[in-house]
C-alpha cells in the first residue's frame, strides 16, 4: 500500500508562492541575455574571483547566443547574424583556445563589384576560374593596381586611420592590474583615446586625414553599409570599426559563432535558465526582484542587463533613464538559388560578382549580395542585407531560380549619431549593470566581451570589494554545448 501523501490546502500554495523569494548565503548575480556580453560578464566574474557566487542566466529564446546564430538553408548551416572576427579581437581569440573551438576563415569573396542600381562603377576580376596559385597571386596584383588606380593615395590614408584606432583599443588588453575600471562609458574611451572618434562623424573624420570624396562615396560607404547598414555620417568609432572590419586575416568559428557563449555558460557554473523572459526588475533595498513570463521570482543582490534596451519592455522599479537610441535593423535575406543576370545587365551569372556592394542611393532596395557558398556552376547560396524586407516579387526579378527562401529582421545594432550620447553601465547607482551601454561605441562580438570584462570588474569592485583581480588560470569547457542551441 502506498503511503498517503499530505493534502496542502490550496490557498497555502498560493500564499508560499506570493511571499518573497528567499535570499541566499552566497550573493546571488542575475544575467539578463545570454549572448557574448551576458556570457562573457559570467566568465570574467569566475576568472576575477574565487568568491562562491551564484550566478544566474536568463534568456529569452530556447538558444544562447543573442546576434550570434546560425540559419539552416537546404540541409546548409551558415551565419545569419554576427559572422566576421577580427585577427586582433583578443578576448573572443581567448576564448577559442579555452574552449577548444576550431577556427576557419570566412567565406571570402572571390570577386567584388560596386552598383549604382545602373550599372557596376568597379568590378575586380575573379581568379577562381583560373585554379593555378601563381594566377591567382596576379589577378589579386591586378586588382590591387586596380584599386590604387581608382583611389589612389586615400587607400592608404584609410589604413593608417583604421591602424590607429585598432592601436587605440587594444589599451583594452592591458593587464588589470595597471589598468583601471571604467565607472562609465565615456570614461573608458577617453582613456584609451577613443572618445572624440565618437563625437563627430565619421565622413568628418575621414575628411581631417584627406581622403578623397570618390573613395568616401564608394568603397567606404559599401562597407558601412555592409557592415552597419549605415552611411558615412555614422558616428566615427564605429565607422573605423567597420572599415577593420573589412580588412585581411578575419575569422570565425568553425561550426557558429554562438558556441562561444555556449562553451563560456557550460564552464562558468551557471544556472541557466532557457525561455524565461524578465519582465520586471524591483529594487527592494538588499536586492532586486526579477519577475519572469513564466511567472517566477529571482532575488538578485546583483543584476546584470546584457541586451540592448531600445526595443524591450521591461519594467523598472524605481524607473531608470537612459538616452532614447534607435537600433538599425538589419533584414537578412538567405537564398537558395540563381542570380538573374539580366538585372544586373549581364548575360552570364559568372559575370556578376561574388560580392556586391551599393552606394547610398535611396532607390536602391538592397545593401549587398553575397555568395556564401557556391554548390555548382549554376547553383548557389546567397545572403543579402537590406534595411526593408525584400517582397517576393522584387526576389522573383533579381533571381532567375529561387528554390528555398529564408528571411530575418535583425534589431541588429544601434544607429549610430554623432555626437553619441552614452547611457550609464550603472544604471541605478547601486548595483543594477547595463553591458550594452558600451554598444553605441562600436557594436560588435568583442566590443561586447570587452564591456562585459569591464563590468564584471565594476561588480567586483563596486560590490565584493574584496574580490582579487587575478589572471586565473581559466577552465575548459565540459564541451556539451549542443543541446543549447539550434538554428534560428
Ligand atoms: C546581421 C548582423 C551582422 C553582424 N555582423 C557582425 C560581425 O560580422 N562581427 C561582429 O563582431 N559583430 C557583428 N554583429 C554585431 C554582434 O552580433 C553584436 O554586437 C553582439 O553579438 C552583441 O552581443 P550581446 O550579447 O551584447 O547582445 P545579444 O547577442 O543581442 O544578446 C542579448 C540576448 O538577450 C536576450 N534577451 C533580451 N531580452 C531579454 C529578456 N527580457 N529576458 C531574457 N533574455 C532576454 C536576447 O534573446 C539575446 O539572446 C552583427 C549583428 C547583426 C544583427
Amino acid at each position: 500500500m502506498s503511503t498517503p501523501r499530505a493534502i496542502i490546502p490550496l490557498w497555502i500554495l498560493l500564499l508560499l508562492s506570493l511571499s518573497p523569494p528567499t535570499l541566499q548565503s552566497n550573493p546571488t548575480v542575475c544575467i539578463i541575455g545570454t549572448g557574448i556580453g551576458g556570457s562573457s560578464v559570467a566568465h570574467f566574474l569566475r576568472q576575477y574571483s574565487p568568491d562562491p557566487t551564484r550566478i544566474l542566466m536568463f534568456e529569452r529564446n530556447g538558444v544562447v547566443g543573442g546576434r550570434m546564430a546560425t540559419v539552416t538553408i537546404s540541409g546548409e548551416t551558415f551565419e545569419a547574424g554576427a559572422s566576421i572576427l577580427h585577427p586582433k579581437n583578443y578576448h573572443v581569440l581567448n576564448y577559442t583556445k579555452l574552449l577548444t573551438l576550431k577556427r576557419r576563415e570566412p567565406s571570402s569573396s572571390d570577386s567584388f563589384g560596386i552598383w549604382n542600381g545602373k550599372k557596376f562603377l568597379l568590378k575586380t576580376i575573379s581568379a577562381r576560374s583560373w585554379k593555378v596559385p601563381i594566377v591567382e597571386k596576379m589577378v589579386s596584383l591586378v586588382n590591387s593596381v586596380y584599386l590604387f588606380v581608382r583611389y589612389g593615395f586615400s587607400l592608404l590614408k584609410m589604413q593608417t586611420f583604421v591602424d590607429d584606432t585598432v592601436e587605440r583599443f587594444l589599451n583594452y588588453y592591458q593587464a588589470v592590474e595597471g589598468r583601471p575600471v571604467f565607472e562609465s562609458v565615456d570614461e573608458m574611451l577617453e582613456w584609451a583615446g577613443l572618445f572624440n572618434l565618437t563625437t563627430r562623424t565619421l565622413e568628418d573624420q575621414l575628411i581631417d586625414v584627406k581622403i578623397s570624396p570618390l573613395l568616401m562615396q564608394e568603397l567606404i560607404t559599401v562597407i558601412t553599409r555592409i557592415n552597419y547598414g549605415q552611411s558615412i555620417y555614422m558616428s566615427g568609432l564605429a565607422g573605423a570599426v567597420s572599415l577593420a572590419g573589412s580588412g585581411g586575416g578575419l575569422w570565425a568559428v568553425e561550426g557558429g559563432n554562438w558556441q562561444m557563449a555556449a562553451g563560456l555558460i557550460n564552464s562558468s557554473d551557471v544556472e541557466l535558465h532557457l525561455h524565461e523572459e524578465i519582465e520586471s526588475i524591483s529594487y527592494l533595498g538588499e536586492y532586486y526582484e526579477l519577475n519572469s513570463t513564466k511567472g517566477s521570482s529571482y532575488a538578485c543582490e546583483v543584476t546584470v542587463v546584457a541586451t540592448p534596451l531600445d526595443e524591450l519592455d521591461i519594467h523598472f522599479s524605481p524607473p531608470i533613464s537612459i538616452p532614447k537610441r534607435k537600433l538599425q535593423h538589419t533584414h537578412a535575406t538567405f537564398v537558395r538559388g540563381v542570380l538573374n543576370p539580366v538585372y544586373f545587365g549581364m548575360d552570364d551569372v559568372s559575370k556578376i560578382p561574388d560580392l556586391v556592394g551599393t552606394i547610398e542611393d535611396p532607390d536602391l532596395p538592397f545593401t549587398s549580395i553575397s555568395v556564401l557558398k557556391q554548390h555548382s556552376e549554376k547553383d548557389f547560396t546567397y545572403k543579402i542585407f537590406s534595411r526593408k524586407p525584400m517582397a517576393d516579387a522584387l526576389l522573383d526579378n533579381i533571381f532567375r531560380v529561387r528554390k528555398e527562401t529564408i528571411q530575418i529582421n535583425w534589431g541588429a545594432y544601434p544607429h549610430y549619431k554623432a555626437p553619441e550620447v552614452f547611457a550609464p553601465f550603472v544604471l541605478d547607482g547601486q548595483h543594477l549593470y547595463y553591458v550594452n551601454a558600451f554598444e553605441n561605441a562600436a557594436s560588435t562580438m568583442e566590443t561586447s566581451a570587452v564591456a562585459a570584462e569591464n563590468v564584471a570588474r565594476l561588480i567586483l569592485s563596486r560590490f565584493f570589494s574584496k574580490a582579487s583581480l587575478s589572471s586565473s588560470n581559466l577552465k575548459s569547457s565540459t564541451s556539451d554545448e549542443e543541446h543549447l542551441h539550434q538554428d534560428l
